[in-house]
């Protein structure tokens, strides 16, 4: 039963990467079903995320199409992290040409933004160009192998 319904959640992609689904984003938190109502937390991934309010309009769109009752909430009780983000999800991110996030428990705050491997030649020859990509949740990097841009998904 809950596969079925891990399945239908996995149809719901992040708005911002059209790749990536929320079960892979790590940000459903825990599923319950009851009969034919089905209840799902969420946990957002960066604070004022403008996309979470959005990502719950989708998850319950889903739910319903297929038949459920949703009952979708918004909690903080699990912190999300990007260490949350499932292989698959960054295999994902890769094939799209954003550089999953590093493991956060390998580095400090700083290391880590400094930290990052290259989408398209997999190197660490790469350099911190802005810690602020065109989203919150993205960074700039260029790389000196390939002599091009790329972003990496932050780690948190
Ligand atoms: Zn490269």
């Amino acid at each position: 039963m809950e596969k079925k319904i891990l399945h239908i959640l996995e149809t719901v992609k992040d708005p911002e990467i059209p790749v990536l689904s929320l079960v892979d984003l790590g940000v459903i938190t825990e599923v319950n079903v009851q009969d034919n109502t089905v209840l799902v937390k969420m946990t957002p991934t960066f604070v004022g995320c403008p996309a979470m309010d959005y990502m719950k309009a989708e998850v319950e769109n889903a739910l319903k199409i297929n038949g459920y009752q949703p009952q979708v909430e918004i909690t903080f009780e699990k912190p999300w992290s990007s260490d949350l983000i499932s292989e698959k999800g960054k295999a994902a991110l890769k094939k799209y040409g954003l550089a999953p996030p590093p493991d956060s428990k390998l580095f400090t705050d700083l290391e880590i933004l400094e930290t990052a491997t290259c989408p398209r030649c997999n190197q660490n020859n790469t350099e911190l160009k802005s810690p602020f990509g065109p989203t919150l949740c993205r960074a700039l990097y260029y790389c000196h192998t390939c002599k091009e841009a790329f972003e990496q998904f932050k780690p948190v």
